[in-house]
């Protein structure tokens, strides 16, 4: 595996890739777990070659949040990109991503408003920007998302079919599902904050979610079910709900009143100081058989 820090061995390494074939991106911010390294592998079905960056992107995170604390594992990292069969490493310095008068954004409306929108302002307009950046910097034929920021996912979609992106093309843009601990907890750099008796309590939030999702399946009411969830994930040692949402699965629309369309579940809680995100999908209720 080839490691470059800079944009001009990235263009060099990545041009030898290509002349191999199609070329995959994976984009991460570090500090790896097998949900990372499940989007490699299915990267590897989709193409010749596999380049994964890594970069802990200043600009998506808001001042109060925990851009110094977010783990930093670049050893680790790569040793566990290498076995993987990786092909290239772009792990660029802040001043390559963001040299000195960077001064553009990507504002993407509409889907990055509401969820993760609210508590976090201008956090999706730095994912955009970032994610941009990266596409255009590696020009990758295909480019793999985690199902687990649902949000980003749709961000970045989005974005790839409003700018007319051709590498990736939008339906080039692929999501992969969330990969879980064998409890349930959906795996995310960030559990790596919580103290032994946090992350025993944490399993709170998937459980509360798949209850949720059952009644909703069954037809129960939807407010009802979501003021549930809240208080089950609270009784379950969260500390607060920055949102538990049904929408569109799709798009992210508000839903109304009849439910025929697949649907997403979205909760944002925290526990301790640490937020954690998840989704899941949600059928639409079974209609009452005709008499
Ligand atoms: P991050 O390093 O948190 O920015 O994540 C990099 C990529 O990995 C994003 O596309 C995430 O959605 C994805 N990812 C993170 N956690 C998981 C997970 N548990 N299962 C699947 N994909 C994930």
């Amino acid at each position: 595996m080839q490691t470059v820090h800079a944009l001009d061995p990235l263009r060099n390494a990545v041009a030898g890739l290509r002349a191999a074939g199609p070329v995959a991106l994976v984009p991460t911010m570090g500090a790896l777990h097998d949900g990372h390294l499940t989007l490699v592998r299915e990267a590897r079905r989709h193409a010749a070659s596999v380049v994964v960056s890594i970069f802990v992107n200043p600009l998506q995170f808001g001042a109060n949040e925990d851009l110094d604390a977010y783990p930093r594992q670049m050893e680790r990292d790569s040793r566990l990109l290498e076995a993987e069969g990786v092909d290239l490493l772009w792990a660029p310095t802040a001043q390559a991503m963001y040299p000195p008068g960077f001064a553009s954004t990507i504002s993407v409306t509409g889907v990055s408003e509401g969820l993760c929108g609210t508590a976090r302002p201008g956090h999706f307009d730095g994912v955009a920007t970032v994610v941009c950046k990266l596409f255009n910097q590696v020009m990758p034929d295909v480019a793999l998302f985690g199902e687990k920021d649902w949000q980003q996912l749709s961000v970045i979609r989005r974005m790839a079919r409003d700018l007319d992106l051709t590498r990736p093309a939008a339906n080039a843009i692929l999501g992969v599902p969330t990969v879980r601990e064998a409890d349930g907890l959906a795996m995310s750099s960030r559990n790596a904050y919580l103290t032994p008796q946090q992350r025993a309590k944490a399993v709170a939030l998937p459980t509360a979610m798949r209850r949720a999702i059952a009644q909703i399946e069954a037809g129960a009411d939807v407010p009802s079910s979501l003021a549930r969830l809240k208080s089950d994930v609270l009784e379950g040692g969260f500390g607060s709900l920055d949102y538990a949402e049904l929408r569109e699965a799709d798009d992210l629309g508000e839903l109304h009143a009849v439910i025929t369309k697949p649907m997403r579940l979205l909760v944002a809680a925290r526990i301790g100081t640490t937020r954690l995100i998840d989704n899941m999908a949600v059928k639409p209720a079974q209609a009452p058989e005709a008499a």
